[in-house]
């Protein structure tokens, strides 16, 4: 099973949720934990794994041969991200801007573009505690998270359960993370600010057609909007941790909620129990 571990906006408490999630089932089950948050990773200063190897993520950019073009036009044309434009005699490359797509290559009419590599990030994984760790780090400066995302889920077992830490919002590298996820979890807290957040992270896992449930974070700090949202869209609260000095005071040490308070293993425990009661109920009514 893959449960990805999302929320609107940062700071909610997804990385607190998905290292203690892991932590609890490791006894159980073969557990794998996935940092896609490749622009801000931060699970590895929770879990402080063993990095056994990593192998670099490159994309194809284009490189344009003078010589042979003819200024047409059609390479910036075709090129939905602007990466790509023609003034006059000149064809401008913009690198960074770049998807790796390939259809200016493809669809230039005198093969005057060819691809070289460009390094825009590096995937790590180890061990840490009986649990697999996965991470990607987009080298600074670049903006093309999604690359780097998909070769981290390219590590992901396919056996046991791998919990994926979704970068925060709801733009192209989240859907990138959550989907193939059999479970999306949504950590926010009880504020206005979490509930604008939520709504759109749920818009957003309900276009993907995945179940979702919430984890409620700093429970005490806000009002009962959220509360009130989640029984309107009958999605449900499947744990809620209160605000509490001590847990932000580990968390600030780099220590996981059920390391610094081993009593809330339980309680992890019991939100994989309600996940897993969700998607087998969800597989069984589609293959009715
Ligand atoms: S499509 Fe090819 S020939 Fe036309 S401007 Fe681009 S690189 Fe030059
Ligand atoms: S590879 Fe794709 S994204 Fe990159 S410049 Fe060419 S068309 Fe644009």
């Amino acid at each position: 099973m893959i449960i990805s571990v999302a929320s609107g906006k940062g700071g909610t408490g997804k990385t607190l949720v998905a290292t203690s999630l892991a932590l609890s089932l490791k006894d159980s089950d073969r557990i794998q934990l996935l940092d896609c948050d490749v622009e801000e990773p931060n699970a590895h200063v929770l879990l402080k794994p063993e990095i056994a190897g990593s192998n670099p993520v490159s994309i194809l950019v284009p490189r344009v041969d003078e010589d042979k073009c003819t200024y047409c036009g059609k390479c910036a044309q075709v090129c939905a991200y602007h990466a790509i434009a023609v003034l006059g005699n000149h064809v401008l490359t913009f690198s960074q801007l770049c998807h790796g797509c390939g259809a200016c290559s493809y669809l230039c009419p005198e093969k005057a573009i060819s691809e070289e590599s460009r390094e825009t990030g590096v995937v790590e994984w180890g061990h840490s505690n009986s649990v697999g760790f996965v991470h990607g780090k987009l080298t600074v400066g670049e903006a093309m998270a999604p690359p780097v995302i998909r070769k981290v889920k390219e590590y992901a077992n396919n056996d046991g359960t791998v919990i994926v830490d979704v970068p925060p919002g709801t733009s192209c590298p989240v859907v990138e993370a959550i989907k193939g996820s059999d479970f999306c979890i949504l950590v926010t807290e009880p504020t206005p600010f979490g509930l604008n957040d939520l709504t759109l992270a749920v818009e957003t896992v309900r276009e993907l057609g995945m179940p979702c449930g919430i984890v409620l974070n700093r429970a005490g700090v806000g009002d009962s909007k959220v509360e009130e949202y989640c029984k309107k869209e009958n999605i449900p609260i499947l744990l809620t941790i209160p605000l509490d000095t001590e847990i932000a005071r580990l968390y600030s040490r780099g220590i996981t909620l059920v390391d610094g308070m081993p009593q809330w293993k339980s309680s992890f425990l019991q939100l994989f129990d309600g996940i897993r009661e969700i998607v087998d109920e969800r597989s069984h009514s589609i293959k009715r």
